[in-house]
């Protein structure tokens, strides 16, 4: 059994306990990552203490997709997304694709992906992952979920595609949106949906972003960790293993409101409604419930 109040002090020392002014949804936390095999609880709870009362974890591939299925049916406030990541595009088959239909059909289950491109790291060949992400280009269209979207050093292909795709699919966010002005532009003429990170909070090279969040309508905007990934530069005090994690998204969304020139609990308050519709969530009973005052 793990103890809440240890797991305060250990993991998440007191300068960095923040509470969102008002209740936030996390829309990329990877969960299933094995760094948090070992404490899961407390990271939950510490979730819910700064306000963070729904995660949307993300599914990187038909192991790590069933694994967020079962957190997600086990906790309130958690729900999955299931799909293949550019990285592992090499895999997918037959039966990865016949696996990932049947996984949307799971309640818990708020959308296809992450699914993509990224030709950054070319993991997987650019051919393979633009079939990869073709087919579940396919697989949202049929099931009618919205698209959980990855995108590095591809904007100009991802655009193509989804352009071809737009009257066939249903809503989409690009998560950890790093790209340039026209890139942004670009997707959000397809009218799609716009994910940012604590990148942003990186002074060697989110600077470029902070001139481009206020062009993201607050009905596109939707803010996530990509925990244990992309820890923000910004914290007042150092974190013990440099894990991300949920409790530190208000961190983030105080960054983002600075840079928009808006209050904190304004745009939190936006970015969630925005994220509720996306995901098409249930009403706050089936959220994590806030154990911190509102400001
Ligand atoms: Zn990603």
């Amino acid at each position: 059994m793990v103890d809440p109040a240890d797991s305060f002090d250990d993991f998440l020392p007191q300068a960095l306990q923040r509470c969102s002014p008002s209740p936030l949804v996390d829309i990329g936390a990877n969960l299933t990552h094995a760094s948090f095999s070992s404490d899961l609880e407390s990271v939950l709870l510490r979730a819910r203490a700064a306000n963070v009362t729904t995660l949307i974890l993300t599914g990187t591939d038909r192991e790590h997709a069933e694994q967020a299925v079962a957190l997600a049916e086990r906790y309130p406030g958690l729900y999955a997304t299931a799909g293949v990541h550019p990285h592992d595009a090499s895999q997918w088959n037959a039966s990865q694709a016949q696996a990932m239909s049947d996984l949307h059909r799971d309640p818990s289950v708020v959308a296809v992906g992450e699914c993509g491109l990224d030709f950054n790291r070319n993991f997987s060949t650019p051919d393979e992952q633009e079939h990869a992400f073709e087919a579940q280009l396919g697989l949202a269209a049929e099931s009618g979920l919205p698209l959980f979207l990855h995108e590095r050093d591809a904007g100009k292909r991802m655009h193509e595609m989804l352009h071809t795709w737009r009257d066939d699919i249903n809503d989409a966010v690009v998560h950890c949106f790093t790209a340039d002005r026209d890139t942004l532009h670009g997707y959000l003429d397809l009218d799609l949906h716009i994910g940012l990170t604590g990148w942003l909070c990186d002074e060697r090279r989110g600077h470029h972003l902070r001139e481009l969040v206020s062009d993201i309508p607050l009905t596109r905007l939707m803010v996530e960790t990509d925990c244990p990934y992309l820890l923000p530069r910004n914290l007042p005090a150092k974190l013990k293993g440099r894990r991300h994690e949920p409790a530190l998204l208000p961190w983030i969304v105080r960054e983002i409101a600075h840079w928009r020139g808006m209050p904190e609990a304004e745009l939190a308050e936006a970015t969630t409604a925005t994220a509720r519709a996306f995901f098409r969530l249930a009403s706050t009973n089936h959220a994590l419930t806030p154990e911190c005052e509102e400001h």
